[in-house]
């Protein structure tokens, strides 16, 4: 009897919804079906050959790239009972032999290899067996224009001749034709069945800020992050080396990685990264390749990417697990700048020319007034809405400021300079600025330094927006230069306002409550992490293999009181809840029953899409907002609303944030107005030393709340 996808689904995985195509593409497999998956990273790829797989009689042969990522695909399927096990040149004579063994007495499900294990001698050992599909995993890999070329994966196109009558199945997360055409041609697939999935990922949130400063931005940001795992990515190799001290000297566990360090030390690197020891990377784009780890939180740019398929590729790393996670990019005209000079370095002018232009689409993508997400899938031909709710463009406010005198100014210099100069040039001209590149006889031009008074920022930002609403055009490769369009006479002859628009200053990143979140017990998750660190130790394995992030945040969420809850939470398989139920149960219990179960929903059947709408953040929020006008304190709001009161004093800093709730009715006047003064000399964003100045009489909490008021850092 065939074993249905859905019980093994459910059974195996812990699972009860197939995503998306899962369903379809498991079952054009069944059916014996060739087939291409394109779907991105964290979509639930590795499942569509799983399951058939488990399904079918005999083995599947899977190829994978990366003996990394091979192993912990292996472990984290035999901690779910899964007969899998992998070939490869990390094993000894013995250890190899073991696994023909348990091949030839049927003891297989899948098998891992990697190509370079591929030759004659191979398919004489596998044409006895029965075969039930051949999986190949990151099969762009296959072709040349993939940004990852595997020479060893041509072998993979004598599969079919070897075994016409043997389904197989191309995953990849590379979208672009060109590498989809190579993969079909390569390995002489018959009639595939192509699925391609939407290359979003919504879980990610998108945030582009102004490069000045930071570093300081930096620490609010991993400040929000709570001792989360991110990557944080540095062009150069020294800074990713001084960022790590500078991160440590601040408290966090972090370590630089990049292609000079010797195997062994990265390797030790990755080790201690999957492993939840250390909590960020800085590293080079040296890093990512093989880095399965499904919870990494964030991914930060310190410096521009070369372009958006990189952009895309590296934030991508983030949020595996489905969970929400962020990408912060510090973006900078100086580093399109410095990036171009590199790329004209190249002595392949097409090439550069191209690598030019997808320069200026990236440099498009931080500057334009758009959903960065619509940009994005756009650049990738995907459509997108307008407004995704999930990136900096459309969780902030902008206010709208008319600037058509400056307009004139800068469109006039434009003119006055003969269109023959770049930004930083006509800034300075406007600002008369005193530096030596500004030639003598601009100087004499009347309007030099006309617009003085504006910041040199501010005249970057008109600038910008003139270029975004095509007033202005910025023309020439090497160096560009500003250019008036058609559209300018409009602006220079008073036809036309011009309007720019300034984001309003909020800090985004902290905010806890994220759409499409459920509350869960901050204090219970942390346990919940340490002891699945502890088991997976125990057993030899990076944390995420035995429990996603996800697993553990349900938990954390809906507090099951027996086994038979537990099953209902996503990840908890048959041969996992034995092998964990009671650790994990007892966790939860000994929590609930010193602080009481918090759970906003009753547990049930899994939470479906629907359900989890009736109870979305924001209308929690607004319930807590309710309550706060209604002069309750946080304590009362906790009891009226069965939450714990720490995640009411979230929302309460939410509101304060948004200057919605009156500080005062949290923190006791005489202690606002110590705070206030001790401010004057100490920084309210570093909340330690601030509370070890001011002592006893005031409360971390009461730090928070002011610090929500005064800087809107709802963290
Ligand atoms: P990919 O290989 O496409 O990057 P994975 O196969 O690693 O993605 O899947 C990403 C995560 O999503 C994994 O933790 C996986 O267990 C989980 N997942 C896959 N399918 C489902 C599903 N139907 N329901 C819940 N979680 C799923
Ligand atoms: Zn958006």
């Amino acid at each position: 009897m065939e074993l249905s996808p859905l019980k093994i689904l459910k059974d195996v995985y812990g699972y009860y919804r197939f995503r998306d195509r899962q369903e379809e593409i498991i079952s054009a497999i069944l059916n014996g079906r060739d087939a291409v998956v394109l779907m991105p990273t964290g979509g639930g790829k590795s499942i569509c050959f799983q399951i058939p797989a488990l399904c079918k009689p005999g083995f599947a042969v899977v190829f994978s790239p990366l003996i990394a990522l091979m192993k912990d695909q292996v472990d984290a399927l035999r901690l779910s009972g899964v007969q899998a096990r992998y070939l490869n040149s990390t094993q000894t004579q013995s250890e190899q032999m073991e696994v023909v063994r348990e091949l030839n007495e049927g003891k297989i499900k899948l098998l891992y290899l990697a190509p370079e294990r591929v030759n004659d001698r191979f398919w004489d050992f596998l044409a006895p067996h029965k075969v039930s599909l051949f999986a190949i995993d990151e099969a762009h890999c296959i072709s040349h224009w993939g940004h990852d070329f595997r020479p060893d994966y041509r072998i993979l196109g004598e599969i079919k001749n070897q075994f016409p009558h043997v389904p197989i199945a191309a995953f990849t997360a590379t979208a672009d034709k060109k590498t989809r055409e190579d993969i079909l041609s390569n390995l002489n697939l018959h009639q595939p069945k192509i699925f391609v999935s939407s290359f979003n990922r919504p879980n990610i949130r998108y945030i582009i800020e102004d490069k000045k400063n930071s570093f300081s931005k930096l620490l609010d940001f991993l400040e929000g992050q709570t001792d989360e795992s991110g990557i944080i990515y540095c062009l150069s190799r020294k800074s990713t080396e001084g960022l790590a001290v500078d991160l440590r000297n601040h408290g966090f566990k972090a370590m630089h990685y990049h292609a000079g360090l010797n195997q062994e030390k990265r390797g030790q690197v990755q080790d201690l990264f999957a492993k939840d020891e250390i909590k960020i990377i800085v590293a080079t784009i040296a890093f990512g390749m093989g880095i399965n780890k499904s919870n990494v939180r964030f991914v930060v740019h310190m410096d521009l990417p070369k372009n958006i398929e990189s952009y895309y590729q590296e934030t991508g790393r983030a949020g595996r697990d489905g969970l929400e996670s962020t990408a912060l990019l510090f973006y900078s005209y100086a580093d399109v700048i410095k990036l171009k000079r590199f790329v004209e370095i190249d002595d392949n002018p097409e090439q550069s020319e191209i690598m030019l232009q997808k320069l200026d689409d990236l440099s498009k993508m931080c500057n334009f007034r758009v959903c960065r997400r619509k940009f994005i899938l756009n650049y990738f031909d995907e459509k997108a809405n307008d407004y995704c709710g999930n990136c900096d463009f459309c969780l902030n406010e902008f206010t709208e400021q008319e600037a058509t005198i400056q307009a004139q100014m800068a469109l006039s210099a434009v003119v006055r300079l003969r269109e023959r100069f770049g930004i930083s040039y006509v800034i300075d001209f406007l600002r008369g600025s005193a530096s030596q590149k500004i030639k003598p006889f601009h100087r004499e031009i009347p309007t030099f330094g006309v617009g003085e008074k504006w910041s040199q920022n501010q005249w970057y930002q008109v600038v910008k927006s003139l270029i975004q609403q095509n007033y202005l055009a910025r023309d020439g490769g090497k160096y560009p230069v500003l250019k008036l369009t058609e559209k300018s006479g409009d602006i220079l002859r008073g036809r036309e306002k011009f309007y720019f628009y300034i984001k309003k200053e909020k800090v985004l990143t902290a905010v806890e409550d994220k759409p499409g979140e459920l509350p869960f017990e901050k204090d219970l998750f942390e346990r919940l992490r340490v002891l699945r660190k502890k088991l997976a130790d125990e057993e030899g394995v990076p944390p995420f293999v035995v429990f996603s992030d996800k697993t553990l945040r349900d938990l954390a969420t809906f507090q099951p009181q027996n086994l038979e809850e537990m099953l209902n939470i996503s990840g908890f398989g048959q041969v996992k809840l034995q092998k964990y139920g009671r650790h994990f149960l007892d966790e939860v219990t000994s929590y609930t029953e010193l602080h009481g179960k918090s759970s906003p929903t009753p547990l049930r059947k899994k939470v479906t899409s629907s359900q989890r709408k009736s109870t979305s953040p924001s209308d929690t929020l607004l319930e807590t907002k309710r309550l706060i006008k209604a002069g309750l304190n946080t304590e009362e709001i906790a009891a009226e609303r069965g939450l714990a009161e720490s995640t009411v004093e979230k929302h309460l800093a939410y509101w304060l944030a948004q200057k919605e709730a009156p500080l005062d009715q949290f923190v006791n006047p005489e202690v606002i107005e110590l705070i206030k003064n001790a401010c004057q000399t100490h920084d309210i964003l570093k909340l330690k030393p601030l509370k070890d100045y001011l002592g006893a009489k005031v409360s971390y909490r009461d730090l928070k709340f002011y610090r929500a008021r005064s800087k809107g850092i709802a963290g």
